[in-house]
């Protein structure tokens, strides 16, 4: 992502955060691509990982995405005029007493218990009509989903599922991201086991990682998020994606500070010799994690992070800058140096955190809008 940008792109604001949509869309065929064969879902919950789900939701819709999945039926609602013909699939599926909103949207739940299958079939009956779901069995996570047992038991009733046009039986793998870890044959194998005991009813495991698994994970629907949004999807591996995000920050002062001068909040770091220091509108308010202790970029040159993240500014050592900084200079917090998985290292957590993080207070710019 190398376009160019000054601090009048900020307008207002203490940073850019700008937004590829031209990666997303490739990272969608990428996606795409691997699992040809199975259907390829956009998963745009919490607002499309931070970045704007209505816009990624049609942008994606014009490539030919027809599955888009959600959270919660909130957002499902909001998504259903912008991709009017799409399937919107809501993973937690209908709260008590939520069926008869599903329905008036044309929202399609996914049932996770025994219970939200009763009392979708419920409903159903009450209209009369056969109503489209997705049914979630655990192949060994532990959050979502009908147990073996509990399947068992659904399938010994009869008319179990009386009014529901089962479209898919899914789950979800718990540790896609590490391709070598055992737990991923082991739910192949249970999820395989599952879905048998529903012959006909196509099915979908995989999320990003589990797409770079292998052909034996894709199944007839796989369900993207954060590769499209340009996160790596396996842990230690190249990363095949677009970066998506960059965030460039305004710096607001520079001063000199003497030997021993403490800096930030807690004096968590002295000055060991004089210093030049950059303070940047970047705070953890806006979702720059107070626990990142990585760095900034000025051109080619890397600028440590000192002493803690405040809410609302960073604290930068820019010593070894040869050139003095312009007057309204922007660093780079996430871009081309320091992808938002590096960036997400940097504070201890992963991608998927810090993307969701990236608050309102940025101004945006849209690439491919
Ligand atoms: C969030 C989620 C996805 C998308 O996961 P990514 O790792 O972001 O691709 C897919 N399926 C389920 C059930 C999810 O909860």
């Amino acid at each position: 992502m190398t376009h160019p940008h000054t601090a009048a792109d900020l307008g207002m604001a203490g940073a850019l955060l700008t937004i590829d949509l031209d990666a997303i869309r490739s990272n969608y065929r990428l996606v795409r691509d691997r699992a040809a064969g199975a259907a390829c879902a956009a998963v745009v919950k919490a607002d499309g990982y931070g970045l704007g789900a209505a816009m990624i939701a049609q942008a994606l819709a014009a490539e030919g995405c027809t599955h888009f999945f959600v959270a919660h039926l909130a957002e499902a609602v909001a998504l259903r005029p912008v991709v009017p013909t799409a399937d919107i699939i809501v993973l937690h599926g209908p709260t008590p007493g939520a069926a008869p909103a599903f329905d008036a949207n044309r929202i399609i739940p996914v049932l996770n218990s025994p219970q939200q299958v009763a009392e979708y079939s419920a409903y159903a009956a009450t209209t009369g009509r056969v109503l489209p779901a997705l049914l979630q069995v655990d192949s060994g996570m532990s959050r979502f989903g009908l147990t073996e047992a509990e399947l068992d038991d659904l399938l010994a009733q009869p008319n179990a599922l009386a009014g529901i046009e089962l479209r898919y039986v899914m789950s979800h793998l718990a540790c896609a991201d590490t391709p070598a870890h055992p737990a991923n044959a082991a739910q192949l194998a249970c999820f395989e086991r599952m879905r048998a005991r529903l012959p006909g009813v196509p099915a979908s495991l995989s999320a990003s990682s589990g797409i770079f698994l292998g052909a034996a994970y894709h199944f007839d629907l796989v369900r993207p998020g954060a590769a499209l949004y340009g996160i790596a999807p396996q842990n230690g591996q190249p990363n095949p994606l677009a970066p998506v995000v960059a965030l460039h920050g305004r710096i607001m002062q520079t001063r000199q500070v003497p030997t021993g001068a403490g800096i930030g909040y807690g004096h968590t770091f002295i000055a060991q010799y004089p210093m030049r220091l950059a303070t940047v509108a970047v705070g953890y308010a806006d979702g720059f994690l107070r626990s990142s202790n990585g760095a900034a970029w000025f051109g080619t040159t890397r600028l440590a992070i000192i002493g803690r993240v405040s809410m609302d500014s960073i604290i930068l050592d820019i010593t070894d800058l040869t050139d003095p900084l312009p007057a309204d200079a922007l660093v780079e917090l996430i871009g081309p140096h320091h992808d938002i998985d590096a960036a997400a290292t940097a504070a201890g957590t992963i991608g998927y955190e810090l993307l969701t993080n990236l608050g309102p207070r940025y101004a945006r710019r849209i690439i491919g809008a």
